[in-house]
């Protein structure tokens, strides 16, 4: 009797495993000869070889997990150590100078560093791991770029003085805004601040520079330090990853700098990718964030005045309980060249706006059966209503309904009678980022 598994090819190239037993048949000298199927069977295994390998691949996986939680776990010994020393001797050293007023002065601030190295360790931990439980929770409110940049940069400046490296700053002298947390975006940028002066030899460069890109903010760390070899790229945002582990290399970090990094950013919507040209050639890192959208930063002076003529084609829902209104408003958009509709309370609106899919609606607040905030926060709980463009249409200028617009989920809010020249700008842009 014989057992063999083995491979075929189909005709179309696709690859099946096949289990095959039987008999073998003898001839003369007890040569086998002929295999007999008859009392046999041939089967298809492709599926249990399928899942033996994903099997195998995930053991694999597993595996190479518990050697990096091994690694870290040491690393993370060490580092946490690390600064204790120091801080002993601090504390062995005031003990026996106490009368040295500047030897217990310089002590204390050395301790002061190395007590405030640990917190910031020991923080990492704590945010990774309530992101990695999804509990890490974003503060969002409109923040501009410069004073997220202005953050980072005065979190990091003594690292990089301490390491005498130069910082050059590029950052737009208009005003960009994003919808995101304040304090989490400050980190993002200044762990990257933090790396690049670890990991670049003393009298280094650092470059922060930020800039509009179509609807995204670009924020790129550059050094001219150490690099990060091809193959180490994508895998230096994993959790625990580092290029060097060796303790002699070590710079007082636990790999999870990046990973955090990642995960704060993704949690704004936005993408993160380190970029070098190899070993001692430097190296880049570039974080992509949406920008908030308002009336306020679409400088018209920044916009062809006509570019909405002559663009046009948005599918566009004027909703106002005055139908005068609503009606001329849509009239002139489709003279514009947008498809339009309109919709007169906000009952209304949610049925007209899930039939026709605008790419904006603008929204009356005051209006009967369900105001505009509502109307704006239930068509955000739909999952075409996520992405659509929507502005306020209202009476109300003040600052504080303008926050209360943009807390509701609109991306701008328009003060009645609107000008018809702002909204063209603020469609071009919607055309813009679109396109
Ligand atoms: P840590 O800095 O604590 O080791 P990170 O997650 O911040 O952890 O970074 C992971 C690894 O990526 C670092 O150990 C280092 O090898 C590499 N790395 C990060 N930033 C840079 C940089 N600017 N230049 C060279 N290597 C870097």
């Amino acid at each position: 009797p014989y057992a063999v598994e083995y491979r075929i090819f189909q005709p179309d190239g696709s690859l099946r495993w096949i289990s095959a037993n039987g008999q073998a048949s003898f001839e003369g000298a007890g040569e086998a000869r002929r295999a007999v199927n008859f009392d046999g069977t041939v089967a298809d295994i492709t599926d249990r070889k399928r899942s033996e390998e994903e099997r195998e691949q995930l053991v694999g996986k597993l595996r190479e997990q518990d050697v990096r939680k091994d690694e870290f776990l040491a690393i993370l010994a060490h580092e946490l150590r690390n600064p204790l020393a120091p801080i002993r001797n601090g504390l062995q050293l005031m003990k026996l100078a106490s009368n040295n007023h500047e030897a217990v002065e310089k002590a204390r601030s050395m301790m002061e560093r190395q007590v405030g190295h640990m917190v910031r360790l020991i923080d990492d931990l704590l945010d990774l791991s309530r992101v990695s439980q999804g509990n890490l929770e974003l503060k969002r409110e409109r923040v501009e770029l410069a004073v997220v940049v202005r953050n980072a940069v005065e979190t990091s400046q003594p690292l990089i003085e301490q390491m005498g490296h130069e910082l050059i700053l590029v950052v737009p002298t208009v005003p960009i805004y994003l919808d995101g947390d304040m304090s989490r975006l400050a980190q993002v940028i200044s762990n990257l601040l933090n790396n690049s002066a670890k990991y670049t030899e003393r009298g280094g460069r650092i470059r922060l520079s930020a800039e509009q890109l179509g609807s995204d903010i670009v924020i790129t760390v550059e050094d001219n330090g150490m690099g990060i070899p091809a193959h180490m790229l994508s895998k230096i945002f994993e959790m625990f990853t580092q290029v060097d582990r060796s303790l002699e290399q070590s710079t007082g970090g636990l790999g999870i700098g990046l990973s955090l990094v990642r995960r704060l950013v993704e949690l704004h919507g936005g993408s993160v990718q380190a970029h070098s040209e190899g070993q001692g050639r430097g190296s880049a890192f570039v974080v992509r964030l949406p920008t908030a959208m308002s009336v306020a930063e679409i400088r018209r002076d920044n916009i062809e005045p006509e570019a909405g003529r002559l663009t046009p084609r948005l599918r566009i829902l004027v909703v106002d309980d005055n139908r005068d209104a609503a009606i001329s408003l849509a009239e002139l958009l489709s003279i514009l060249g947008n498809e339009t509709q309109t919709a007169h309370d906000g009952l209304e609106a949610l049925e007209v706006a899930q039939a026709f899919r605008p790419d904006v609606t603008l929204l009356d607040i005051g209006m009967p059966k369900l105001n505009g905030f509502e109307t704006c926060r239930r068509i955000r709980q739909q999952v075409w209503g996520e992405n659509m463009v929507l502005y306020a249409l209202t009476g109300w200028g003040q600052e504080e309904d303008q926050q209360r617009s943009l807390a509701a989920g609109f991306n701008a809010h328009l003060v009645k009678p609107v000008v018809l020249a702002d909204l063209e700008a603020l469609l071009a842009q919607v055309i813009a980022v679109r396109a």
